[in-house]
């Protein structure tokens, strides 16, 4: 099943040219097109489904500082003020607010973990509160369970999935930006080495940039140019349930289950780190150089099935610009939800909160989660593929960061200072191995 989502019209005609094509309408995508129109640049921005539509309205919502990895950190503090910021200057509603992120937990490991990030948080200026028992008990009411302690992270939030793309795509229309849904890059033509087009199922569109923030696809769409973009995506599963009279807090995270609050008031459940491993040609490929992170996430990772090699995302086919390619078959990721992961979190939840009994489930969907080997995204030029900038491999936390993303790389393309230090994401690292560099989440 799909995850609801606001919908937006496409622009009326392709344009022959454009300052640059953004590929992918995404979190990411959008958050691009918008700040590079907001400089006056003319943009594109190619979709081969719907804005929005696979991981960036599939997720949890969560926008978070606490528990990133220090080379996210910088970009998590600016993209939450970015999200208030886009709010005010756009008119637009993403459903943004700071509602403040509660982590509970009796396991004393995992509460040293938080103490020891809540250092380094406090020290790069984020307002990270670690709970006392007492504390815990007090926020975690609801549960009506002793806590030995957790951590309160006020100034986090949570945005509406399925309204923060959309909304950020009808600002940058606003702005001159186009945009073309159901229509799929297939490819990039090159004049002397440099990029010079981009190639549609609708036609090609003169230009010197673009930017591939193609989610799960961009490693097969790299493939196609030479480009080796080690990717591995995770099939997760999340539930909703309906609103209900008692009032739970808006975001509670434990180690057996995660609770958030959406727009309408209902719940999104979810197992934090679960999911299922659905092997693909390209997984098999790549399988050796995310041994790092398979080292530290075995625990929460099973084995899927056959889908994600239906899917078509991690082919390894090699397709031409004048025939459909495997995104035209596939227009939307919309993989099966697992149904063990659906009961498990079902029953964790009204473990953990009693109060979730008087509502009902309305939906169940999954997400295929594009992953790097060290966790963090790859967002910089290619080298050898002048005009290409590739912004992929979010991990799992890209929705949250979307705005400050979208900020660089529309610097990295206008050559403005950037917002914050790109070195930490070139693509280029990809070539090393990623032993003792995995993001911690
Ligand atoms: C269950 C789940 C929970 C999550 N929870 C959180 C969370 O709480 N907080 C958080 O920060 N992150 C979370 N994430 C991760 C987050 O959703 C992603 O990191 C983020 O949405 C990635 O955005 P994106 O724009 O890179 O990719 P996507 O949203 O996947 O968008 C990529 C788009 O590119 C399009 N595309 C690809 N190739 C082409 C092409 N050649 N031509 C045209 N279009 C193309 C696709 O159709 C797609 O729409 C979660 C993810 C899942 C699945």
């Amino acid at each position: 099943m799909r995850a609801p989502l606001n919908q937006i019209e496409s622009s009326p005609a392709l344009p022959d040219t454009a300052d640059v094509v953004v590929i992918g309408g995404g979190i990411v995508g959008v958050f691009t097109a918008y700040y590079l129109a907001r400089r006056g640049i003319q943009v594109a921005l190619i979709e081969k489904g719907r804005i929005g539509a696979e991981q960036s309205s599939r997720n949890w919502g969560w926008c978070r500082q606490q528990n990133r990895d220090a080379r996210e950190l910088p970009m998590a503090t600016l993209a939450l003020s970015l999200w208030e910021q886009f709010a005010a200057e756009s008119g637009e509603d993403t459903g943004f607010s700071r509602c403040g992120l509660l982590y509970l937990s009796n396991d004393d490991a995992e509460l040293d973990g938080w103490a020891r990030w809540g250092e380094f948080g406090r020290s790069a200026g984020v307002d990270t509160q670690m709970l006392s028992a007492a504390e815990a008990a007090r926020h975690g009411q609801v549960t009506g369970k002793p806590w030995k302690g957790g951590v309160f992270s006020p100034t986090d939030g949570t945005a509406d999935p399925s309204r923060a793309a959309p909304a950020v795509a009808r600002a940058f229309m606003k702005l001159g930006g186009t945009v073309h849904q159901g229509c799929a890059a297939r490819g990039i033509e090159r004049e002397g080495g440099k990029l010079s087009a981009v190639v549609t199922e609708k036609g090609t569109i003169r230009t010197r940039t673009a930017v591939l923030s193609g989610g799960a696809w961009a490693s097969s769409f790299c493939r196609q140019l030479g480009i080796r973009f080690p990717q591995a995506t995770i099939r997760q599963t999340v539930m909703t349930v309906s609103p209900g009279a008692t009032e739970l807090p808006a975001t509670l995270h434990t180690k057996g289950v995660s609770l958030t609050r959406r727009s309408d008031g209902g719940y999104l459940l979810s197992v934090s780190g679960r999911a299922r491993v659905d092997p693909t040609p390209q997984f098999l490929r790549f399988s050796p150089q995310f041994l790092p992170m398979f080292a530290r996430r075995w625990r929460s990772l099973s084995p899927g099935g056959l889908e994600g090699w239906r899917s078509g995302h991690e082919s390894l086919a090699r397709w031409q610009l004048d025939q459909p390619t495997p995104m035209e078959r596939m227009r939307i990721l919309d993989p099966t939800p697992d149904a063990a992961t659906v009961r498990l979190t079902h029953a964790r939840a009204l473990a953990l909160v009693p109060a979730l009994k008087e509502r009902s489930v309305t939906a169940s969907w999954a997400g295929y989660v594009d992953s790097t080997p060290d966790g963090v995204p790859g967002i910089g030029e290619v080298t050898g593929v002048p005009g290409l900038v590739l912004a992929a491999g979010f991990s799992g936390h890209g929705f949250g960061i979307g705005p400050g993303a979208g900020h660089l790389i529309a610097d990295i393309v206008s050559g403005a200072p950037p917002i914050v230090d790109p070195r930490p994401y070139h693509p280029d690292r990809f070539q090393h191995s990623s032993w003792g560099k995995v993001a911690e989440f």
